[in-house]
């Protein structure tokens, strides 16, 4: 079992020509509302990747919470770990224009009254062979979270997204970083992808840098590198195809394949992903990432 302790948000998104500048009203050509949230996408990517997986987090008692509970639970998705909280639930308030630009106003909501994991959520996280962590949440509940994880021996991913500067205490907790090229510079404040690298590698135990159609680039502190190439596909929407890398990464590893076989296979679904159109709706079925592997 892989647990994500992270955000569930709705994704709130309008198509426009061009966005509307302060104190402007446009009229847009649609609308969608579209489950997302990184720790929601990553756990309906892994549980499509063929774990079984749980998620902690929290919605509100609007629609949206309830809407998001059946994604993620019509996903294959334990979400008994899901807290409904009074109050609104996360929103991503996004304006894409034509020309493929946007604008995103996140407000937390019930993602900002998480704390810390609960002592259930612990125990969940204790008994998983993975932990999928993303700065979405409060960072003391991701700190508290990755070291319940460590404490019990369990691998501990972290997608470091929203880029932040991040504490010692919680990179100590961490396995693997997962980081997009743009986040890995933002951290180690260092240009250069396998300078980075080796910046994050001396705070953390392994690192892979996502490079989107450049593929990724693995890192360990006991000297390994491997640079896996990226599946050339035509990408339509690459919206999440780093939240699909990590879980599918994950489950490879879960099921105790080698660094270089699961790289190959989370690729495979993040190549996938970027064929189709949203988040959670672009993420391949397990069956179709072993066809694209072989
Ligand atoms: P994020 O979505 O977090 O910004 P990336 O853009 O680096 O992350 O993409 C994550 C992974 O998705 C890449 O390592 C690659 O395997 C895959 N990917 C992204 N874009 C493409 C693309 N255009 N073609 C094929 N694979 C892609």
């Amino acid at each position: 079992m892989i647990s994500v302790f992270g955000s569930a948000n709705m994704d709130l998104v309008a198509y426009v020509s061009e966005a509307p500048k302060r104190g402007e009203t446009v009229t847009g050509h649609h609308f969608r509302t579209i489950p997302g949230g990184k720790g929601a996408n990553q756990a309906i990517a892994a549980a499509r990747a063929g774990a079984r997986v749980a998620f902690l987090g929290a919605a509100g008692d609007d629609a949206f919470g309830a809407e998001m509970r059946a994604t993620l639970a019509e996903a294959g998705v334990d979400v008994r770990g899901l807290r409904q909280v009074p109050g609104p639930s996360g929103i991503a308030h996004i304006v894409v224009d034509d020309a493929g630009g946007n604008s995103i106003v996140v407000v937390p909501g019930a993602n900002g009254t998480v704390t810390g994991p609960s002592a259930d959520d612990l125990a969940v996280i204790a008994a998983s062979q993975a932990l999928l962590l993303q700065l979405e949440l409060p960072l003391e509940a991701v700190v508290e979270a990755a070291r319940g994880a460590r404490a019990a021996g369990v691998p501990v991913f972290l997608t470091p997204a929203p880029a932040r500067p991040l504490p010692e205490e919680l990179l100590d907790a961490v396995t693997t970083i997962v980081p997009n090229e743009h986040e890995a510079a933002a951290i180690t404040g260092v240009a250069g992808v396998d300078a980075a690298l080796d910046a994050l590698l001396e705070r953390v135990e392994e690192a892979v840098i996502t490079l989107g159609s450049q593929g990724a680039l693995f890192g360990s502190r006991s000297g390994e590198r491997l640079r896996v190439p990226s599946v050339p596909v035509k990408a339509v929407d690459t919206t999440a195809a780093g939240d699909t890398f990590v879980g599918a990464l994950a489950v490879a590893r879960s099921e105790g394949r080698a660094m270089a076989d699961a790289l190959t296979f989370a690729s495979a679904a993040a190549a996938l992903s970027v064929q189709r159109e949203g988040a959670s709706t672009s993420m391949p079925a397990r069956e179709e990432i072993d066809r694209q592997v072989s």
